[in-house]
């Protein structure tokens, strides 16, 4: 089970319960069932789950609680609560700092997605302003340099590596030496895979540890081999001081839950996930707001990250403003979907939107980012036959059915696209109320903030 097709399945589970006119015994039994039923098929291994659900109802005691309790959100949370525990992946044993050099090791079977991952790492920093640099001491792979070599021209990365020389500890030192020289400040070695674990690959990186004196090592594995990861995360971790674990196919595999609830069974830090082929397919792992945009509750501290990211600087202020005010007019919507656009490569884009708790895909699903933007192009055009009044006002009576009329005419659209464009606004108008009393960071305290806001 995909991901998104987990986080679905729990979500409905819940609203199910809800959906009961009492919440007994029966409902809460019905609900869990369903949960351990879609973290199963995700490859959870079984003694999580049942732990989970033990868990959850010795927390959850629907005698002591007093009519008038909100018991579906005592349940949502105890279920959020055990799921965050269950993926909770520790902390990392190292955490490299801008400006200041450090040697980063990667170790994998072949085909985890190491190399791919090696630049994605250094593409995330370089964007966040490091000056990243990849060495390629894999010479057990055909291909291995010229892959990365390719990937790394294609980020402007500085590289180091060999067709000639063999030896990966030389190569592995050799460029680990000329980018301390040149002042990067994260040195990225991409090492040799095998197809299974077994000594001669261990005994290497080894070597290569030895040589370069990483100051953290990053064990990349793939998703797609769900609880199994406990055994692979195990084996790496006695045999070379891992501090932190990326997990790479999250997309699309359906063992993703299992190999995420594995590897933090194994107390080793996973810090990203990859989520797909390209260079911007990778996601910091934050357990919190991971698990609630898994059960459709929003991000807040991805939402702050996204503004800063996409907003530009001298709007971010303004935008804050208006968030915490609550007050979400059309012309607020009109600025956003103006940002949206200009952003560049819809697909690409997040929208902060889809960051607000509650806000569906709806607006823009995945894959459908075509149409998404037709869509949002006629949105705007309807706006632009709105009067003033209209764009700026908080009364939700006001569009009544002669200025929809109206608004229809002048853009040349039939009236339910006129509806249609209004619903999706009181919809995002509700979720940005949840924003209502929100308390705008101060420069610099962005990322405290949103930290904060997931506790
Ligand atoms: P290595 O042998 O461990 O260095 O693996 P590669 O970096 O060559 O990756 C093996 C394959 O996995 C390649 O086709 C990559 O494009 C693919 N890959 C890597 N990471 C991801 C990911 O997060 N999602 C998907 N869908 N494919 C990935």
């Amino acid at each position: 089970m995909v991901l998104a097709e987990l986080g679905g399945s729990i979500s409905r589970a819940i609203q199910q319960m809800s959906n009961a006119t009492i919440i007994d015994e029966k409902a809460l039994n019905e609900c869990l069932n369903e949960i351990t039923r879609a973290l199963l098929q995700s490859d959870v291994q079984f003694k999580l789950v049942r732990d989970m659900q033990t868990n959850i109802k010795k927390i959850v005691n629907l005698d002591d609680l007093a009519a008038g309790h909100n018991k579906r959100r005592i349940i949502q949370q105890a279920i959020f609560n055990e799921l965050c525990k269950m993926l909770d992946p520790g902390k990392p044993s190292f955490i490299p700092k801008k400006g200041k050099t450090s040697v980063v090791m990667f170790v994998g079977l072949q085909g985890s997605g190491k190399t791919t991952t090696c630049t994605k790492y250094a593409y995330y920093h370089q964007k966040k302003g490091w000056k990243p640099a990849l060495v390629c001491a894999d010479t057990f792979r055909a291909g291995a340099f010229d892959q990365l070599k390719q990937n790394a021209t294609k980020a402007k990365i500085p590289f180091y590596g060999s067709y000639m020389e063999s030896d990966p500890v030389k190569i592995a030192e050799e460029g680990v030496e000329r980018f301390k020289k040149e002042n990067c400040d994260l040195i990225i070695v991409d090492t040799s895979g095998r197809h299974k674990q077994e000594a001669a690959l261990f005994e290497e990186m080894r070597q290569v540890a030895e040589a370069t004196k990483p100051d953290l090592v990053i064990f990349v594995m793939d998703s797609s081999i769900g609880q199994a990861a406990f055994d692979q995360a195990q084996a790496f971790k006695q045999s070379v001081a891992v501090g932190a674990v990326i997990v790479t196919k999250m997309d699309g595999h359906a063992k993703g839950g299992g190999a995420l609830s594995a590897v933090a069974a194994t107390k080793s830090p996973v810090i990203f996930i990859g989520t797909g082929e390209h260079m911007d397919e990778f996601e910091v792992f934050d357990v919190k707001p991971f698990v609630s945009r898994l059960l459709g509750m929003g991000d807040l501290s991805g939402f702050m990250d996204k503004i800063q990211e996409v907003v530009p600087m001298d709007q971010q202020p303004e935008l804050l403003q208006m968030l915490s005010e609550g007050t979400f007019t059309l012309r607020i919507m009109y600025e956003q979907f103006q940002n949206l656009l200009k952003m560049g490569p819809i697909g690409q884009v997040i929208f902060v939107f889809s960051m607000l708790p509650g806000f569906s895909s709806e607006l823009m699903p995945k894959g459908r980012e075509k149409e998404s933007q037709a869509k949002i192009k006629r949105y705007m055009t309807m706006m632009d036959s709105m009067t003033n009044e209209e764009l700026d006002s908080t009364n939700p009576k006001l569009m009544n059915e002669s200025r929809m009329m109206r608004i229809a005419r002048g853009s040349g659209r039939p009236l339910r696209d006129v509806m249609e464009m209004l619903d999706e606004y009181k919809r995002l108008a509700k979720v940005w109320s949840k924003m209502k009393g929100l308390k705008i960071p101060k420069k610099g305290e962005m990322s405290a903030l949103s930290r904060n806001m997931n506790a």
